[in-house]
């Protein structure tokens, strides 16, 4: 089942995305036993957003040999350990909504990546058996990353933490086997404008995903919702104001985010 978030004019809710293109509104949230209100959109008629609002994106560095190669300059050997940090939520952003470059920053890159969306028991101590039982479905995520900032600061809060710099979706997939698709084995890919630039497959990852969700449910509990950025193969790139930016992981469609400048806009003194 494909899960999306939208808007309409009706307001916010969560849907399922039929073959036909229409989205067939949900009561409430998506977790546990699915019921509809029977309302259903024209996907032109609404707007999707993030597939989820997670309360924290846990991002996994250097997963994929051939990028730790790329980066070598940047972010030394390959880790003995799933390299583990956090993206603020409010990082997130939607497909379609822009990619802000930061002022003055020339050297912000695109990272492709599989998402893994935790369901609705949550993540704490699980082992690695039991890690994929975590699992609601799988959609798209770009860790974005300024890499002047991620070299100069030692640790990437900053280089990877600014608004707008973790687009997922377009979708949550929850039943990728009844595609034939096995989330550890998923061609996964980036363009810029048209242009490729990475190109990988899951079966790449160093760390796997009941590793990297059972390594993560031991250090933080994964609450429902909750997103686990799992790497980013090599071909990694700057983006540029102007320029579209297009992930695509096979099974879960293409997340495409415009490219903007970062408005400086301030909430100091604003009226609510
Ligand atoms: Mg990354």
């Amino acid at each position: 089942m494909r899960i999306v978030r939208f808007a309409s004019p009706q307001g916010m809710s969560f849907g399922v995305l039929d073959g036909d293109g229409q989205v067939a509104q949900i009561e409430g949230h998506p977790f546990g036993r699915i019921s509809f209100t029977g309302a259903r959109y024209d996907q032109a008629d609404i707007r999707l957003l993030s597939p989820i609002l997670p309360s924290k994106v846990v991002a996994i560095g250097k997963n994929y040999a051939d990028h730790i190669a790329e980066m070598k300059g940047v972010t030394g050997d390959a880790p003995t350990a799933p390299l583990m940090f956090l993206k603020p939520s409010t990082s997130v952003i939607g497909p379609g909504d822009a990619i802000r470059i930061p002022p003055g920053s020339t050297n912000v890159h695109h990272e492709v990546e599989l998402a893994v969306v935790i369901g609705a028991r949550g993540a704490r101590n699980v082992t690695e058996e039991q890690a994929m039982a975590s699992v609601f479905g799988y959609t798209i995520g770009n860790d974005v990353s300024e890499r002047d900032m991620q070299k100069a600061d030692g640790q990437w809060a900053r280089a990877k933490g600014f608004d707008s710099f973790c687009p997922l979706g377009p979708w949550i997939e929850t039943d990728l086997g009844a595609l034939g698709l096995d989330p550890g084995d998923l061609e996964i890919s980036c363009s810029v404008d048209g242009e490729p630039r990475q190109k990988g497959r899951t079966s790449q990852l160093i760390f796997g995903l009941p590793t990297l969700i059972s390594y993560i449910s031991k250090v933080m509990t994964l609450l429902p919702g909750d997103v686990v950025l799992t790497g980013t193969p090599a071909g990694v790139g700057p983006i540029a104001p102007g320029q579209v930016c297009e992930c695509t992981v096979e099974g879960l469609g293409t997340l495409s985010n415009p490219v903007t400048e970062a408005e400086p806009v301030s909430t100091a003194g604003a009226g609510r």
